[in-house]
């Protein structure tokens, strides 16, 4: 071992046993300084006492054919977690939101044996590096004692950006059967017939939840739809704009 790498490996080591002694736990909402015992894991009492949950208004009035929930309105400082979650590498922010997300799970008494993320299609994950849903599905597989299964469910139709696509037609059009079953993922034959949380970041017509699960439902895998952050209190409308359902 030269001295150079010598030098690296003792510094790595003092860095990893000094960040033992000196480690002080921040707030993923507002990234101040939080002294324990914390009120939530990662999140300080000021940030948790003004945190937009929907309480009483979990379960999403919808027309697709499984139960949909949301932890969290869209505003206030859902769309930065949300957003810098996504884009900016934050997936610290994942771990902050997972236990929260935890127990809408609990309040409804949900059961699911495995936690499926809204996937990304390949070459998008390689521009981002990451997808943030498969990351808050690994925190949340955590929070409630449920695997994740980041491999089943397979976004194979490149399209434009959701956000780009203006009318709920349009996003239909975009989506359509762009998710599929990988036949080979080991999970495939033992979820047949049970039931999975399937889970994405942000609903906003319901269009991306309800072509997901399709290739489950079709496969006899039962659905119950997971997100983080809604900001419509009804969700009607794309039914009229999809061919099927
Ligand atoms: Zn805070």
């Amino acid at each position: 071992m030269n001295s150079r790498r010598r030098f690296r490996k003792a510094l790595s080591f003092a860095q990893k046993t000094l960040g033992r002694f000196y480690y002080v736990p921040y707030c993923a909402v507002c990234d101040e300084a939080v002294h324990p015992p914390l009120p939530s894991p990662f999140v300080c009492k000021d940030c948790l006492s003004v945190l937009p949950f929907r309480m009483g208004a979990e379960r999403i009035e919808w027309e697709g054919p499984f139960p949909l929930y949301a932890t969290f309105f869209y505003k206030d400082a859902l769309p930065k977690l949300l957003i810098s979650m996504k884009f900016a590498g934050r997936t610290d922010r994942a771990q902050a939101l997972a236990p929260l997300m935890a127990r809408t799970i609990r309040r409804h008494r949900l059961t699911a044996d495995a936690i499926i993320p809204v996937p990304l299609h390949r070459r998008r994950k390689a521009e981002r590096g990451y997808n943030q849903v498969s990351v808050l599905a690994d925190c949340l597989a955590s929070s409630v004692d449920t695997p994740a299964v980041d491999s089943l469910l397979v976004r194979h139709r490149f399209t434009e950006r959701q956000s780009e696509a203006h009318s709920v037609k349009e996003r239909h059009l975009h989506l359509q059967d762009a998710f599929r079953l990988d036949p080979l993922c080991p999970a495939a034959v033992p979820l047949g017939g049970r039931t999975v949380f399937l889970l994405d970041d942000v609903l906003t017509t319901g269009a991306t939840m309800a072509e997901a699960a399709r290739p489950l439902l079709e496969a006899g895998i039962h659905v119950t739809g997971l997100v983080a952050a809604t900001g419509k209190d009804r969700y009607q409308g794309f039914l009229t704009a999809a061919d099927q359902w």
